[in-house]
């Protein structure tokens, strides 16, 4: 049959994602498809440092009710079973649900999870109050299209006092790089393209965080945590900040772009469970994301780069972010003093 006539739609099945925004509707959508799910799956550092949270703490799964906030195919959900968990409850908007429960029934663990196709934030769950929170919400930059609003949600609501959330703490850090010859293959392709000057393009550009991995070799600077989030007393509010940072220069050569990148903490564990998406170690699907800034900064070892990094959820799209980075380079050479700032979107 033509799959284009009408008779061939399942012609009772609600859409469960109507009446939502068209933003909302493509973030769903862009977890349908299996692609996604593989190279969650496949990221080693991602997939295994959840696996060794919950299989090393089967005293703190043992008997216990779990919610897996966004459970994509239910990896999550199975490994807290075989930690001892007393029931798992999936949620998940995305139609990947309807495969997450064909997998879980192959497995032969029907009976220990319960999947809720839904948002989290409207779906009703069989239990009023749950012990632990499993999720993997994280975005790029930490915060891109993050569901950590859709965590914090789940935890006020159907946390009990002294419940878990695994992971609990999320820092973000930022380093300064030398990357001459990708920006200029970036950026300055703009000033010349065809014997035309393309410049209102290279605004454009630079406006646009690149996601990438960067070469431990390029790293000019000292990391500098900036930011950690604490996920028992977080609030959507503090998703919105404005906050120093200082990086101190380890050799002589310019800096092109700041450069962020975040680690997560399994702090709950007997042994504590952390793992990095940093330029220093292992690849995570994450790479790390790249702020090109306006000026090549020329420092020495020693100097330090001071300023500002401010990140806001946009207004019409909060999975959408507004950032902004001011900088310094605190040098005694007047000749090689420079600053300026930059604002970037994420979308
Ligand atoms: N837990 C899985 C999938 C992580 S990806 C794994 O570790 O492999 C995040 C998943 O959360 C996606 O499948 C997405 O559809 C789902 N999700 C995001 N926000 C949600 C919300 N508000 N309600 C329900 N599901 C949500």
């Amino acid at each position: 049959m033509d799959s284009n006539t009408v008779s061939s739609q399942p012609a009772l099945k609600a859409d469960p994602m109507e009446g939502m925004a068209h933003s909302e509707a493509h973030y769903f959508n862009s977890y349908n498809h299996h692609g996604i799910h593989e190279e969650m799956l496949k990221d080693e550092v991602r997939t295994r440092s959840y696996r060794d949270a919950i299989y090393q703490n089967g005293h703190l799964f043992k008997d216990k009710v779990v919610l897996d906030v966004g459970c994509g195919t239910a990896i999550l959900s199975m490994f807290a079973v075989k930690a001892g968990a007393k029931h798992v409850i999936g949620v998940d908007m995305s139609t990947i649900i309807d495969k997450a429960k064909e997998i879980v029934e192959v497995n032969g663990l029907s009976s220990k999870i319960t999947l809720l196709q839904g948002k989290m934030e409207e779906v009703e769950l069989p239990f009023p109050k749950v012990d632990i929170i499993i999720s993997e919400w994280m975005g790029y930059f930490l915060l891109y299209e993050s569901m950590l609003d859709t965590v914090l949600y789940a935890r006020d609501k159907y946390l009990v006092p002294d419940g878990l959330i695994f992971p609990d703490k999320a820092t973000i850090f930022l380093a300064g790089i030398e990357d001459g010859e990708y920006k200029e293959e970036k950026i300055g392709f703009w000033d010349n393209v065809w014997g035309f000057d393309y410049t209102p393009l290279k605004q454009t550009a630079l406006t646009e965080p690149l996601v990438d991995t960067v070469d431990i070799k390029a790293v000019v600077t000292d990391p500098c945590g900036v930011l950690t989030l604490d996920l028992y007393k977080v609030q959507p509010a503090d998703l919105a900040f404005t906050l120093p940072y200082s990086l101190t220069v380890r050799r002589n050569d310019f800096v092109h772009a700041v450069i962020a990148w975040f680690d997560i903490e399994f702090s709950a564990c007997h042994k504590p469970i952390k793992f990095s998406t940093g330029p220093h170690t292992k690849y995570t699907h994450w790479k790390q994301t790249v702020f090109y800034l306006r000026d090549v900064l020329t420092c020495e070892s020693g100097e330090r780069i001071t300023g500002i990094l401010s990140n806001k959820p946009n207004d019409k799209n909060r999975r959408d972010l507004d950032i902004a980075i001011s900088y310094k380079l605190e040098s005694e050479d007047p000749g090689r003093q420079g600053s300026g700032s930059a604002e970037y979107k994420m979308c």
